[in-house]
């Protein structure tokens, strides 16, 4: 497989398969997190300090049409030559970049319009169909124009580099079939990419024990392939947000009007029966701070998880279950963090995910591997101030999820094979 630190960009075209789907602000229309434009630099600037030429492609947002202002990446030029610090040239419409792309010398960059304008990039044929059968006949159609499209892209550049991490569990035109247009010489990861595998890798393959592995978000349907998969590695498993309550309800607690999915109570069951036959340790929140509504003025009252009085629904985790979950996690050498463990959003039911946060800072700093990822538990940790007391934070929340599934996502099978 070719790699970024060994090829030589002198002379050559790179299209960089990017993830600029940044927030904007809506009232001004400003850049208002630019993580993602910075993830990119590292690939951009070595392309173009080797003497070869950048061409940037990237979607922004879910377009329904060709053009649409709202969703122009033009939007972000400014933002994205401020941080690279030098000039971008362009493309209104990334389908037909041919002059500018054969015009773009060594040193220059050049950034394509959305291209999720064309549904050839998703492969997903837009508007109404009379039937299923008629959807299923345009998407086969769109199959055919997406390799067109994947092909068009290809002729601008020697060399395609993917570094949207991001995007890589889609197989679209730009992070997938436009591989096929390239020899394994010159097709290849970004950094960012590279470092994505290497931080996930590290944790799938090479894990040092104890290795615990925390679970929040609000639903088990979500992560019940990666806790599946987690269970043949880990030897603890933090249980933590509104899923609680499905595990709590499966084993007969009272959960008054928590989250809870009743189709998934067996599936619960289930999970915690296989922890035990592999041995291992699943912690479930044993006390909550209950709101007597969803909201961030709501009464709170605190209470054992599996007595939730009737009318409360628990929101966060309390102080004997931020204690125990916080001496796993300190006395662990491997961890990894998906999900907030409540209501985070909201500061009366922030302390929990704060804690965990704090929790996973201090077992990196005693030694151990943290890697965080999907995006509320690194918004928790941005919150927190704590990016930079951790391992590694993961830009990509569905990609790395799909990932520590045990998937094999189509963007990095592209490149690497499966
Ligand atoms: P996910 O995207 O699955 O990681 O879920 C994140 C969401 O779960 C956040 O918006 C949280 O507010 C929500 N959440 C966490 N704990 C709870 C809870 N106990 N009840 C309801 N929602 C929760």
């Amino acid at each position: 497989m070719q790699t970024i630190d060994n090829f030589n960009f002198a002379g050559k075209k790179a299209i960089v398969r990017v993830d600029f789907n940044v927030p904007l602000n809506k009232e001004t229309g400003a850049v208002s997190d630019d993580t993602r434009i910075r993830g990119a630099l590292p690939t951009i600037k070595k392309i173009l300090a080797d003497g070869g030429a950048v061409i940037l492609m990237s979607h922004m947002g879910r377009p329904k049409q060709n053009p649409d202002p709202k969703f122009s990446l033009k939007q972000i030029l400014s933002t994205v030559e401020e941080r690279l610090g030098q000039k971008i040239q362009f493309a209104e419409d990334c389908a037909n970049a041919d002059a500018q792309a054969a015009a773009l010398k060594a040193g220059e960059v050049l950034l394509l319009e959305n291209l999720r304008f064309y549904e050839e990039e998703e492969g997903k044929p837009r508007g109404e169909f009379a039937s299923d059968e008629a959807k299923k006949e345009a998407k086969k159609a769109l199959k055919e124009k997406q390799k067109e499209f994947a092909q068009k892209l290809a002729s601008y550049a020697d060399v395609y580099v993917n570094d949207a991490f991001g995007t890589a569990h889609r197989a679209h035109a730009s992070t997938a079939v436009i591989a096929d247009y390239f020899s394994d010489e010159n097709k290849m990861f970004g950094f960012l990419i590279n470092s994505e595998l290497k931080a996930m890798d590290k944790v799938l393959t090479d894990a040092k024990a104890p290795f615990t592995a925390i679970m929040g978000g609000a639903k088990v349907s979500d992560k019940i392939m990666i806790i599946e998969n987690l269970l043949d590695r880990v030897q603890n498993l933090i249980i933590g947000g509104g899923m609680t309550y499905t595990f709590i309800k499966a084993q007969g607690g009272k959960i008054g009007n928590s989250l809870c999915e009743d189709d998934k109570l067996e599936l619960a069951l289930g999970i915690l029966e296989k922890a035990k036959i592999k041995g291992v340790n699943v912690y479930i929140p044993t006390d909550a701070v209950n709101a007597d509504k969803f909201a961030a003025d709501a009464n709170t009252c605190i209470s054992k998880t599996n007595e939730t009085p009737d009318g409360w629904m628990g929101l966060d985790i309390a102080d004997e279950t931020i204690a125990k979950f916080s001496e796993v996690i300190a006395n662990s050498k491997t961890v990894l963090w998906n999900g907030p463990m409540g209501v985070f959003e909201m500061d009366k039911f922030a302390k929990g995910t704060s804690a965990v946060a704090h929790a996973v800072a201090k077992a990196t700093a005693n030694g151990a591997f943290t890697l965080i990822g999907g995006g509320d538990s690194v918004a928790a940790i941005n919150k927190n101030k704590l990016a930079d007391k951790v391992s590694y934070v993961s830009t990509g929340g569905g990609a790395m999820l799909e990932y520590m599934e045990g998937k094999v996502l189509p963007g990095i099978a592209a490149i690497r094979g499966k």
